[in-house]
């Protein structure tokens, strides 16, 4: 009997009303999450890793102007795009993670080296870059990651003189944001993914919850794999996905009961808007979000694909 294996993606949660949707960008949307979640599919069809398979899917969602991660990036208060991203392997728990990248033109690769060529687990700022360059990585230019979108809801952001999500309290906004990806191998392992700007307008070098392990990244084999997006700040506080893993572990949940258990409690108990993604060890994938929307395909152990956007679609 063949061997059960699934991919799940996110493109972001917030305030997604289907007033503020236009034909074109939910077109434009959805065809960068069929891309991302066929070809990841692909791969694992083939045999490949679940490494493999959740950085190739983040790595096409970078690529995309459409979210808030890679090319299209929110920007700082001094206008300028600072990354963050993660990958952990569920395997031998290992891990990699940068934050505040502005040359690297997927971060999520980046993070995927630093979890299989060096001793550490999380670089910053400058001595990632450096690293990377190491590496023999192109030193790509601010212009590369900039919209006119995002530069547009700076502008709003610092007239209003507060921080956001990319997607929220923006009237007119599209909702774009942080990208993420889980899977669940032929091998029986397990990995997360997550990729973002972070929000507009932040200051001093802020680093949300998407490089964090165990806010809003966490892979372990037997149990599950999460990738979160939301406000960082919150899912920090509450160690959203490490706390999802340790239910299923402890308590014995399964995977829709400790992911509704987080988001729709302590989560949104602290006012932290957002949602996950999950896969279990047998290949089940729950998307949870406690707002309007999050962007999100999967394709599951029985090879039926979704691509959803609001959080009323059944
Ligand atoms: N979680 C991300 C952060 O706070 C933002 C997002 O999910 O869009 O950096």
């Amino acid at each position: 009997m063949n061997k059960p294996f699934a991919i799940a993606i996110h493109g972001g949660a917030g305030t997604i009303l289907h007033a503020q949707m236009t034909d074109e960008i939910q077109r434009a949307i959805e065809q960068a999450l069929d891309q991302a979640v066929s070809q990841s599919h692909q791969l694992l069809a083939q045999g490949g890793s679940a490494v493999d398979a959740v950085v190739c899917a983040v790595r096409i969602l970078e690529d995309s102007p459409h979210f808030n991660a890679g090319k299209g990036s929110v920007l700082t208060a001094k206008e300028m795009v600072e990354m963050d991203a993660a990958v952990m392997s569920g395997e031998h728990r290992q891990v990699g993670s940068v934050a505040g990248v502005r040359h690297i033109k997927n971060p999520v690769q980046l993070a995927k080296d630093v979890m299989q060529q060096s001793e550490h687990v999380m670089l910053i700022g400058e001595g990632a870059e450096e690293f990377a360059a190491k590496l023999g990585y192109d030193y790509t230019e601010q212009d590369y990651f900039f919209t006119d979108r995002r530069y547009e809801q700076l502008l709003a952001m610092k007239a209003e003189g507060t921080t956001a999500l990319s997607e929220s309290r923006y009237p007119d906004d599209h909702k774009f944001g942080t990208v993420g990806a889980v899977a669940l191998d032929q091998d029986g392992n397990l990995a997360a993914a997550t990729s973002t700007g972070g929000i507009t307008n932040k200051q001093f070098g802020r680093v949300g919850d998407s490089p964090i392990i165990g806010a809003g990244t966490y892979a372990e084999n037997h149990n599950v794999a999460i990738s979160a997006t939301g406000m960082g700040e919150a899912f920090i506080r509450c160690c959203v996905a490490s706390d999802i893993a340790a239910r299923m572990r402890y308590l014995r949940e399964d995977v829709h009961t400790a992911c509704t258990a987080v988001i729709q409690g302590e989560v949104k108990n602290l006012g932290g808007e957002g949602g996950v993604i999950a896969i279990d060890r047998s290949g089940e994938i729950h998307f949870g979000m406690n707002c309007e929307g999050m962007y999100r395909s999967c394709i599951d152990i029985h090879g039926k694909k979704q691509i959803k956007i609001y959080a009323d679609e059944v």
